[in-house]
């Protein structure tokens, strides 16, 4: 019997299997691909982890990300907005981060069992159990850090899943000198939007979502955004000048911003199994990182005895919503002046002649450093 089981190892699953190891805790992790592996990802992560990462030992310093300070904005006809950051990011890649966490995970004696799915989950005389293609396994706690949207999802038969989610997400890695490397920058096109930043070794990460009405029309990447993205003047170039690092892109499907619970049938959510905010935000891995620290100390209490699972359960929702609800609903209302023509010229015009509005729209789905 494991003192914790975790299902899935982005951020979240990775940083509550470090904390909780660290306490001395028994920690298995179940990731159901192999590492390192590309992410669909503007992979930008706002500064307000960096105190925490310092303090465990977790900030990837040596894998030099960029440092990211400034905002630019265009709307779809390419009308530009520049601003300074007040908090500011850093880039770097989830191949190299997530591997780099593996191999801190490792050290520290976590049990990670990769390419092993969990498929089926049950929750019997206070015990999980898990059961995946190679065996079955027991845990006191269990964590879910499966994603945005996963099979589990459906198996467990969450409420979110019956909502059929129109976004698609595309990734690659590029080299280009058309993009600062202290500047992140967000272009819109028409039903959709495109980040491009700064990552580790002078390469670019450019990472749109668009509606899938999109894709379906034009059926194939390169047409769409021949006859989408190209009409933003900015993307045009960033698409037709730059090098392109991988042979295709990173593509996933069905990308849902509906609210999720917290916790569900006794499994702790955490990262975007919990909820996830809408990527323009740039803040869905300092939300997971921020989420498994909250969770893995109140499992640490839980474990310890000082709470029982129902007291560990009740505060963990309470804790979460206080602290990511907020930021969640701003962020779907923002996402409606995103990546239709009218609104993102209003957006970037708005931005532009009332920057307090603009910084004041930022600053509510951005968290304070902890
Ligand atoms: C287009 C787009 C752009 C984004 N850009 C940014 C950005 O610039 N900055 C930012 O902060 N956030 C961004 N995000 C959000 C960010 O990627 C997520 O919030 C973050 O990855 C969440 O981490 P996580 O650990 O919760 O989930 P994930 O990183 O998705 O990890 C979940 C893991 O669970 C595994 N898994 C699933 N099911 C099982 C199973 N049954 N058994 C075993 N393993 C399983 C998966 O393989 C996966 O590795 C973006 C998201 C999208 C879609």
């Amino acid at each position: 019997m494991y003192d914790a089981a975790i299902i899935g190892g982005g951020l979240a699953g990775l940083v509550n299997a470090i904390l909780l190891r660290k306490q001395g805790h028994s920690v298995i992790l179940f990731e159901e691909k192999e590492y390192p592996f590309h992410r669909v990802c503007g992979e930008y992560i706002s500064n307000e982890v960096i105190p925490f990462l310092k303090s465990h030992d977790l900030f990837p310093q040596e894998l030099n990300p960029s440092n990211i300070t400034k905002f630019r904005l265009s709307s779809t006809s390419g009308k530009l907005l520049k601003m300074n950051l007040d908090l500011g990011g850093f880039g770097i890649s989830r191949y190299a981060f997530d591997q780099w966490l593996v191999n801190k995970a490792k050290e520290l004696g976590v049990e990670l069992h990769e390419k092993e799915r969990v498929n089926v989950i049950t929750f019997e005389n206070d015990t999980h159990q898990l059961t995946t293609g190679i065996g079955t396994y027991k845990s006191k706690l269990l964590i879910g850090s499966f994603g945005k949207k996963a099979r589990l999802d459906n198996e467990l038969n969450r409420k979110f899943v019956s909502k059929k989610s129109p976004y698609i997400g595309i990734k690659y890695h590029i080299k280009t000198d058309l993009v600062a490397g202290d500047v992140i920058e967000l272009h819109n096109f028409s039903r959709g939007y495109c980040g491009v930043s700064k990552v580790e070794n002078e390469t670019f990460n450019i990472c749109y979502l668009s509606h899938r009405d999109n894709l379906k029309k034009y059926k194939d990447i390169p047409v769409m955004e021949k006859e989408i993205l190209h009409k933003n003047p900015f993307l045009k170039r960033l698409l037709t000048e730059s090098e392109f690092l991988f042979e295709k892109p990173v593509v996933i499907n069905e990308i849902s911003f509906e609210k999720k619970e917290p916790v569900f049938n006794h499994i702790l959510m955490s990262g975007d199994s919990a909820g996830m905010i809408t990527p323009l935000c740039g803040n869905g891995m300092a939300m997971a990182i921020h989420s498994a620290k909250i969770l893995s100390e109140l499992a640490v209490e839980f474990l310890s005895g000082n709470i029982d699972r129902k007291k560990l359960e009740e505060n963990y929702s309470s804790a979460w919503n206080s602290t990511f609800s907020a930021r969640h609903w701003a962020g779907r209302k923002i996402q409606k002046l995103f990546g239709a023509p009218a609104s993102s010229e209003f957006a970037v015009s708005l931005g532009k002649g009332f920057q307090p509005i603009a910084k004041y729209l930022m600053s509510k789905t951005h968290g304070q450093p902890f």
